[in-house]
């Protein structure tokens, strides 16, 4: 006896669903229920839930066996005990069961008994199995402020988790557990990547590396790598927007007089005059010397100024500072 299974319901969608929503829900479920995604006691449940998604795909996305699910009505569901109409065409009746591991193989009876002439000469050979499209990966790249400012192609070593060759992802062989990869499923491997870096890129920006992510199954192509730039501290500098943030510790008689200093920028030192009578804490402005624009040009280098003593004073230097505090007292 066989149950009855609801493939809307399983993928989520309207039964006039288009390929299209089909095609995307299938994809959005079977990204989560991937088996390599899940260890442990969820493992085996996402495993079940995968079987089913991909069944239900199976189905759904090939208009002949789609019309002739949809023969059947809509009053059947998800579950219930089901017998094949007595006039159905193509019917053969199917045994399952016989060595079929792993989430690729082993369709429901009801989907035996719907499909068994395509299923007994496809699937069995491999040639059915649904393709799925490999996972997409997210990891950070951390980049200096210098090397973010520059861009150009920094080098990753990245481990990637690739579906086991032995088992197809399995962890069982006909013999029993898969010895290649430890009945894990999957095994990982290192890779070197280049990745080409544009200059001025933003903290937070994702770069895709297309096809660098999750191996696809049966076929499916691979998913991608998304690398999310993180921006490290920098001693220096901070960057709000598109401006640049910086101090500097001028002495007392820099700040009353006025001075030319070398302050630091992304471009290297520069030559910046103090004006006389600068207060603690004002703002310069250098213009241009911040970040790059998305739309060209570049932000502002603000650079306060704060103000210090000389870590040594000199006798004559004490003796001035006495004389000018007389002076004030005489003011
Ligand atoms: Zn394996």
């Amino acid at each position: 006896m066989a149950t009855y299974r609801d493939y809307y319901e399983i993928l989520g969608v309207d039964r006039k669903a288009s390929d299209k929503d089909i095609k995307s829900a299938y994809r959005k479920l079977a990204r989560k229920y991937h088996p390599d995604l899940h260890t442990g006691n969820e493992k085996q449940a996402a495993e079940e839930k995968f079987k089913e998604i991909n069944e239900a795909y199976e189905v759904l996305s090939d208009p002949e066996k789609r019309a002739k699910y949809d023969r059947l009505g809509a009053d059947w569901r998800n579950g219930q005990e089901w017998q094949p109409p007595p006039d159905m065409e193509g019917f053969h009746f199917y045994s399952s069961g016989d060595g079929d591991y792993g989430y690729q193989g082993g369709f429901s009876d009801f989907f035996d008994i719907l499909f068994g002439g395509a299923r007994a000469a496809g699937v069995r050979s491999g040639v059915r199995r649904a393709s799925v499209r490999g996972q997409d990966v997210e990891s950070d790249l951390q980049l200096t402020l210098e090397e973010a400012y520059r861009g150009g192609e920094k080098t990753l070593q990245l481990t990637s988790r690739e579906i086991c060759a032995a088992c197809h992802g399995a962890g069982i062989l006909e013999t029993g557990l898969c010895s290649y990869c430890g009945g894990t499923g999957s095994t990982s491997t290192a890779k070197t990547l280049a990745v080409k870096i544009p200059p001025g890129i933003q903290d937070g920006t994702r770069i895709r590396l297309k096809g660098q992510g999750g191996e696809g199954l049966n076929g499916g192509e691979r998913g991608d790598l998304y690398l999310r730039i993180h921006l490290l501290p920098h001693s220096q500098f901070i960057l709000q927007g598109d401006d640049l943030e910086s101090e500097v510790i001028i002495t007392p008689d820099q700040a009353v007089l006025g001075d030319q200093i070398t302050a630091a920028t992304l471009d290297g030192p520069v030559t910046v005059r103090i004006p006389p009578m600068m207060c603690y804490g004002k703002r310069l402005r250098l213009r241009g010397r911040g970040w790059p624009k998305k739309d060209g040009g570049r932000g502002d280098q603000y650079i306060k100024v704060l103000i210090d003593l000389p870590a040594h004073l000199s006798d004559a230097e004490k003796d001035l500072y006495r004389k000018l505090a007389d002076l004030r007292k005489g003011v």
